[in-house]
């Protein structure tokens, strides 16, 4: 049988990650197809964009929450889980201490999210492969590990920018 989707329901999508990786700028260029440079205040970020996207003919509609990465030492955390759907984990390639912090923010993910959240792992400013600190193989290696998918993303080219979220998007459609 058609497994049925409702369209009308908005999926909450939450960004995740530590501060300076990009997830702002992710979500800027998703929305507005757009970089804009310079660093967004981490005071910025609290707060959604919905986004339409169409997967096989269906609508999904994604209500996308980013967040300052300071959120995570805040009582927010546990209300910012509960109710997401999927969720985008991203680590900055040029940034080592960022990759090493995935398992801890999986951890934490593993206690706070719903246990089907659907997660899809990033290494963003992929564009920056000249100050490349994470190899592409080792990214791959622990997504494998936790059996999430990866790619490399660029919010500032929009390279694999509208894939991941649409990938997400049919991870949702298909679970439900
Ligand atoms: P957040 O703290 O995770 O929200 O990160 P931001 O979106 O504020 O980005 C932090 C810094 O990295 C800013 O200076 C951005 O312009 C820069 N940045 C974000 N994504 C990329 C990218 O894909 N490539 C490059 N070269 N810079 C990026
Ligand atoms: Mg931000």
């Amino acid at each position: 049988a058609q497994p049925c989707y409702n369209e009308e329901q908005l999926q909450k999508t939450i960004l995740v990650g530590d501060s300076g990786v990009g997830k702002t700028s992710l979500l800027v260029q998703f929305d507005q197809g757009k970089f804009i440079p310079g660093s967004f205040s981490a005071t910025v970020g609290i707060g959604f964009t919905n986004k339409v996207v169409t997967v096989d003919g269906v609508k999904v509609k994604l209500q996308i929450w980013d967040t300052a990465g300071q959120e995570r030492f805040r009582s927010v955390t546990h209300a910012y889980y509960r109710d997401a759907e999927a969720l985008l984990l991203l680590y900055d390639i040029t940034n080592r201490a960022s990759f090493d912090n995935i398992r801890a923010w999986l951890t934490e993910i593993g206690e706070y999210a719903q246990k089907d959240v659907v997660i899809m792992l990033l290494g963003n400013k992929c564009d920056m492969n000249h100050e490349r600190a994470v190899r592409s193989e080792e990214g791959e290696n622990l997504a494998k590990e936790y059996g999430v998918p990866f790619m490399e993303t660029s919010a500032k080219t929009g390279m694999n920018v509208d894939v991941a979220f649409l990938a997400a998007a049919k991870e949702l459609k298909q679970r439900a």
